[in-house]
């Protein structure tokens, strides 16, 4: 008999009860140390006095008025994220799919009121992931996530990742932009080069396309800088949030120049909870955080502290770790035993991650995480891999 909870996730069987920064404690009273955060999403870990403080006042004030009225605490977090990127505006949603399908639909838009109608179609990478609406499984591209659900919707071209000439080549008459992963996560934690971020925003302005950049999982602080844009020294024309922007409360964001912007007049697009009150008050909570002076650069050295660690298991266990990527705390741990088996022996030593494409085992702990949290995590993944030399992994069939 199916189960209530419709069949569509493999889950783990575990149930948390309550969480302490880094920490998760499971219904049996055992600890896990998160370096999933929920698939890089709880940014400021569980249970943070301030975000908790926030989202309880918010909750007892008024939870949810709908955007027939002006929500005090979405206009000052848009205020907010404007000053602090690229942005002139800004539309809140609750989810990244959410994101990427106003991002899309800003960027066709803004081709048809500039009298170019027919540039509709987007270009995507290889390997990407943009979620899981009907058009974002086109521009994810995986024939995997599309299989069963028929038509896949038009309108989006693939060109390998980090292959300019390819992305020149596939630019047409009807292109409206390009959307990208700065760092492609679910695909593995595979980042673009700098010179190709450079190159992609000349190219977008030569061919009079625009620059759209999925920031879901990159964004908000995980790369060390508050958008990992920044790192490249350049500016897209619109991009979009969700995961840590909440931290972990559900919401997402479309952030645009005014260009992008004014082409989502009136009428064209909305969301009856999108920028709610309490989304917003969550959110406000994680800004305060996570622009505190001194907060990102420790990201930083955080991230290079249990970047030298997983390097040195990487030497110590080069049957089981072959390689660490990414950026800040957005970092891929490449497995040469299967990254499911790499997922399931951390676990069983109290240490959750994220398993992603390309065979990657993904470290996206809280950005509030400890060095002392991080030699805790390097030294159950020194035990889990113990487990999975393939000498081991042999033994145990
Ligand atoms: N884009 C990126 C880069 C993501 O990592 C994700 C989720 O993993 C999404 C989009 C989809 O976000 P959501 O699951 O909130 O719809």
């Amino acid at each position: 008999m199916i189960s209530p909870l419709m069949p569509n996730y493999n889950r783990a069987d575990l149930a948390f009860e309550h969480g302490e920064g880094a920490w998760l404690f499971d219904t049996a009273g055992r600890r896990f140390l998160d370096f999933g955060a929920g698939i890089a999403s709880s940014s400021l870990g569980h249970g943070h006095p301030h975000l908790t403080q926030a989202i309880a006042e918010q909750a007892k004030r008024v939870m949810h008025v709908s955007n027939l009225y002006r929500v005090p605490g979405a206009e000052h977090l848009a205020q907010r994220l404007v000053e602090a990127s690229f942005a002139d505006s800004v539309f809140f949603c609750n989810s990244g799919a959410e994101a990427n399908e106003g991002l899309v639909k800003a960027l066709r838009k803004t081709m048809a009121d500039a009298g170019q109608p027919e540039r509709v179609r987007v270009i995507c990478c290889d390997g990407a992931f943009h979620g899981r609406t009907l058009a974002m499984l086109a521009a994810t591209g995986n024939p995997k996530y599309q299989a069963g659900f028929g038509p896949v919707v038009d309108g989006f071209d693939h060109v390998p990742f980090n292959n300019m000439n390819a992305l020149r080549a596939a630019i047409t008459p009807q292109t409206a932009g390009v959307l990208i992963e700065p760092i492609q996560g679910e695909g593995g934690i595979r980042p673009a080069t700098m010179q190709f971020l450079r190159d992609l925003r000349a190219t977008c302005d030569e061919f009079g396309i625009l620059l759209g950049m999925d920031e879901i999982q990159t964004g908000m602080g995980r790369t060390g800088k508050l958008f990992a844009y920044e790192w490249a020294g350049i500016e897209p024309d619109v991009m979009s949030l969700a995961k840590g922007l909440a931290g972990g409360f559900p919401m997402g964001a479309v952030l645009a120049k005014e260009r992008v912007a004014k082409a989502l007049v009136p009428g064209s697009h909305g969301t009856t909870f999108g920028g709610g009150p309490l989304a917003c008050a969550a959110s406000n909570a994680v800004l305060d955080v996570i622009l505190a002076p001194g907060f990102l650069d420790e990201v930083v050295t955080t991230g290079q502290y249990l970047w030298a660690g997983l390097e040195k298991l990487r030497a110590k266990y080069p049957t089981v770790f072959t390689e660490v990527r990414g950026m800040g705390l957005i970092v891929g741990l490449k497995c040469a035993v299967p990254n499911t088996a790499a997922q399931n022996a951390a676990v069983a030593e109290g240490l959750l991650t994220v398993a992603a494409g390309d065979n990657v085992l993904r470290l996206v702990p809280p950005l509030i995480v400890r060095e002392a949290e991080c030699d805790e995590a390097l030294a159950r993944l020194d035990r889990a891999a113990q487990h999975l030399m393939p000498a081991m992994l042999e033994a145990a069939k």
